[in-house]
């Protein structure tokens, strides 16, 4: 059997894996879906609880829809919001339904290389298919070759750790019974009874930051959760941009989460700690934990801590592939500077696609939420469009595989997240290039213009640099 003949692996059944499997189909390619997880959408499925920010509308791949469509499934009302479980319910499952076999469960692959080559054999490498190991729930194993490879697999699964230097804090470990690194589902009794009246440590600041203070502020509204308080620390100031964009930001549920997380600070459920960077877990007499910063500052013991400061791409199984990845924030080197919150915190993205999602190692791809490593910002619809790209791309249609096209509706902050002990001045002074002009929805076009936009921002300005 011919290469070209071999089916197209995509590693993951969540929103990119599934629309990649929808693209393939669409243009007579054989994809085989493996997920690890029991159903698809497994990723989505443990936050379950956890409404999203953006709309069904913005949450559908357009070409899903129309391999729904003569299954009788109609796509909920797009102004609205669905939660996790929605999206995996109502949305994820259907369409793995749609594509039958072609979606394996419980098989997850533990190792990627080119058949009979490692990652050092140069000869006629690329004439060689690919080799997937996959491990099955039942145990069984099984190699499979494949024409080109997708690896769709997220990031849920290795969650970035509390110490402030991106290692696990001394006692992180030992401290496990305390700390969860998911946003609590406090609808549920025995999470609930975890945190009412409790002292709870939240550690990050982004999306899911906001989420966890915002659901302990109305615990600790509630008949059952009087004394609730949450203890918000920030390894940066408090600044302007601090609670992201609010009214600002083109996602206003996205902009809603940060106001929640400044009330439940304004209305006295929530101190921040500011500048603190977590060194160490130490345990009080009561077994409490006491959090200590690199700056020696130790903090009032907390009962738990929820530990929400990121994702980082589970490269483990991809170590006899020459990928080419960005030394900070391990994704795709074309990529990563026009995500890098070192620079970038608008949300907006320049339209990619295959180009800057391919490595020196030809045909395998790592699209969405794993395609940005360790950067934020990641929203289902840019995954769409890569997977979109990079489908063309396989299927050899150059034409339309650069034909990227991609808007997206910007945080409402601007600039890069900057020294992490000084709050970003130019959000202060309320003056900044960010604060002024209402943001507009940016017409995006192809990366030959993006040199112009940099060079007219101001240094260290918004949204260009
Ligand atoms: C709490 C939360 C809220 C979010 N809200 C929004 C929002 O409102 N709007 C938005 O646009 N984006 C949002 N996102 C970001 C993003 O869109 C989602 O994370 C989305 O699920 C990413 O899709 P994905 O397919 O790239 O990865 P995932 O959904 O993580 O899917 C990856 C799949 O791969 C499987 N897998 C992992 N490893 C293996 C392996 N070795 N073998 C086989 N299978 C494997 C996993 O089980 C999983 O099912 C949110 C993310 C989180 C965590």
């Amino acid at each position: 059997m011919s290469t070209q003949q071999l089916p197209v692996v995509v590693i993951g059944a969540g929103p990119a894996g599934l629309a990649a499997a929808t693209h393939l189909v669409e243009r007579g390619i054989e994809p085989l879906v493996l997920e690890a997880g029991s159903r698809a959408g497994a990723a989505v499925r443990e936050w379950s609880h956890v409404r999203l920010f953006s709309t069904w509308g913005e949450v559908v791949d357009p070409a899903a829809e129309k391999l729904l469509a003569p299954t009788g499934w109609t796509r909920p009302d797009p102004a609205t919001y669905p939660s996790g479980g929605d999206w995996a319910e109502q949305y994820l499952q259907p369409l793995a339904d749609s594509l039958g076999d072609r979606v394996r469960t419980g098989a997850t692959v533990t190792g990627v290389s080119r058949a009979g080559r490692d990652r050092i054999v140069d000869a006629d490498r690329e004439q060689q298919p690919f080799v997937v190991h996959v491990e099955y729930a039942d145990g069984r194993e099984e190699r499979v070759l494949a024409r080109a490879v997708i690896d769709a697999s997220g990031t849920w699964t290795t969650p970035s750790p509390a110490g402030g230097s991106g290692l696990p804090a001394l006692g992180e470990k030992a401290a496990a019974d305390r700390i969860t690194y998911r946003v609590p589902d406090l609808k549920d009794p025995a999470v609930r009874a975890r945190y009412a009246g409790k002292r709870t440590a939240v550690i990050g600041s982004g999306a899911s930051g906001f989420t966890a203070l915002a659901y302990l502020a109305e615990l600790a509204k509630s008949e059952d959760g009087k004394g609730t308080h949450a203890v918000w620390v920030l390894r940066r100031g408090i600044s302007g941009s601090t609670f992201g964009g609010g009214e600002a930001d083109q996602l206003p549920a996205r902009g809603a989460l940060g106001l929640a997380a400044k009330a439940a600070v304004d209305d006295g459920y929530a101190d921040a700690v500011t500048g603190f960077r977590t060194e160490a877990f130490e345990r009080d007499g009561d077994g409490r934990l006491v959090l200590v910063g690199e700056d020696g500052r130790r903090l009032e013991p907390v009962d738990e801590a929820i530990v929400l400061t990121g994702f980082r791409p589970d490269l483990s199984f991809l170590s006899e592939i020459r990928l080419g990845l960005d030394e900070r924030l391990q994704a795709p080197v074309e990529l990563a500077p026009l995500i890098d919150p070192n620079q970038h915190s608008c949300g907006t993205v320049y339209p990619h696609g295959h180009r800057e999602l391919s490595h020196p190692e030809q045909g395998i791809y790592l699209v969405g939420m794993k395609s940005y490593g360790r950067a934020p910002t990641f929203l289902a619809m840019t995954g769409y469009e890569q997977v979109r790209s990079v489908v063309a791309a396989i299927a050899g249609d150059l034409d339309s595989a650069d034909r990227v096209e991609l808007t997206l509706p910007e945080t409402g902050v601007c600039g890069g997240a900057g020294l992490f002990d000084t709050p970003d001045t130019q959000q202060t002074d309320g003056g900044g290039c960010c604060a002024a002009p209402e943001p507009q929805l940016v017409e995006l076009v192809a990366p030959t213009a993006v040199g112009t936009a940099a060079e007219e921002a101001p240094a260290g300005g918004c949204c260009g640099s």
